[in-house]
């Protein structure tokens, strides 16, 4: 039905219906790591009820699906912390058109022309890792976004974590732990040899392994790690960049994308854009599509969050086709 042509009653009857899947939808896949319905007919869905809560404002309320972050971490047996500083989500768009739409409305607060960090958007779970002197004390899912899992034991489990830093800095980084396709394919064989279900995808494969009792288990799962931002990063780190931030956490032994660039055109962006595009299926791990981030970090300050998401950054998403695309890749190649 078409919004600028419903009632009020009609339009709350729609967002009640949308929250109630949704919801049911976002436990599967956060809290069960078991989704029952593809990305693509959640998008929608979700993109229907931003819709209708942009038409009618008074029909949003605070346990609304687009107010809140992932999951309730308090439902895992594991033990649960806090962020202080809250982990986000993201802004997304799913076309060229609505990602300069996001540009012009992000530039129409500065002055000077913007640049911006364009970086792979890693299709894993966000991680979020603390380093006191130097040494790993603590790593925690994002959960809600204000309570996450304690998940320490098992990040030690993945090889490419550091225990210990280059360096003896104390500082608070996050990015996503993800299982390769390569890893992800032989697990799903094995589990079906077993008689076990399989993982839809290797982001709920990853999550899944990480947020496991038995640290055992995660051991096996080969999962790996890129990080891609540091609480406070200009006081901790030492940097003003987007660009800077990540060259500073390899220095410090931290895996980090090396795919990725400083853009500022339209023009420049859509050709990041297209060119990682055409290469994804070559890479070892998935990504379901772009991050673009405004370069400067006093800017993020600036710019400030939602309750949800970032106004410094936006995901541009590969549309639901190639997704499928790229599942069927993984099982011929391998
Ligand atoms: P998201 O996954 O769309 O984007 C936000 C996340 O991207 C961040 O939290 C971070 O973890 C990650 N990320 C990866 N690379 C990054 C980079 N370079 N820089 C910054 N962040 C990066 O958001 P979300 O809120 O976690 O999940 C929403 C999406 O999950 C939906 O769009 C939908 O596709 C999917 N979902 C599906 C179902 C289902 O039933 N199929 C249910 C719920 C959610």
């Amino acid at each position: 039905q078409d919004i600028a042509t419903m009632t009020v009653i009609e339009a709350k009857a729609e967002i009640d219906a949308l929250q109630q899947d949704l919801k049911q939808w976002a436990q599967e896949y956060y809290e069960n790591d078991a989704p029952s319905v593809e990305d693509a007919v959640y998008d929608r869905e979700y993109n229907r009820l931003e819709a209708l809560e942009a038409a009618y404002p008074e029909l949003v309320t605070p346990d609304s699906i687009t107010q809140q972050v992932g999951g309730k971490a308090t439902k895992s047996d594991l033990p649960k912390v806090v962020h202080d500083i809250p982990m986000l989500s993201l802004g997304d768009v799913f076309s060229l058109d609505e990602l300069y739409d996001w540009l012009a409305t992000t530039q129409k607060s500065f002055n000077t022309p913007l640049s911006y960090n364009a970086e792979l958007k890693i299709d894993g779970l966000a991680i979020s890792l603390v380093y006191e002197n130097g040494e790993l004390i603590q790593a925690s899912t994002r959960g809600d976004g204000s309570i996450g899992e304690d998940v320490t034991a098992n990040v030690r489990q993945i090889k490419r974590i550091p225990k210990q830093l280059n360096e003896p800095i104390s500082v608070e980084v996050r990015g996503e732990v993800y299982m390769p396709k390569a890893a992800f394919v032989t697990l799903n064989e094995q589990r079906e040899r077993d008689g076990l279900s399989t993982f839809a995808n290797p982001r709920n494969a990853a999550a899944g392994s990480l947020r496991q009792l038995d640290v055992k288990v995660t051991k096996q799962r080969q999962l790996d790690a890129f990080l891609y931002a540091a609480v406070d990063a200009e006081n901790t780190l030492g940097v003003t960049t987007q660009a800077g931030l990540l060259q500073r956490l390899a220095e410090l032994g931290l895996p980090a994308n090396p795919t990725n660039a400083v853009v500022a055109s339209e023009a420049d962006i859509a050709a990041y854009i297209n060119d990682e595009t055409a290469t994804r299926d070559e890479l070892a791990y998935g990504i379901d599509g772009i991050v673009i981030k405004v370069n400067s970090l006093a800017y993020h300050e600036e710019l400030g969050n939602t309750v949800k998401v970032p106004r410094w950054a936006i995901a541009y998403k590969f549309p639901p086709e190639e997704a499928h695309t790229v599942v069927r890749d993984i099982e011929w190649t391998v």
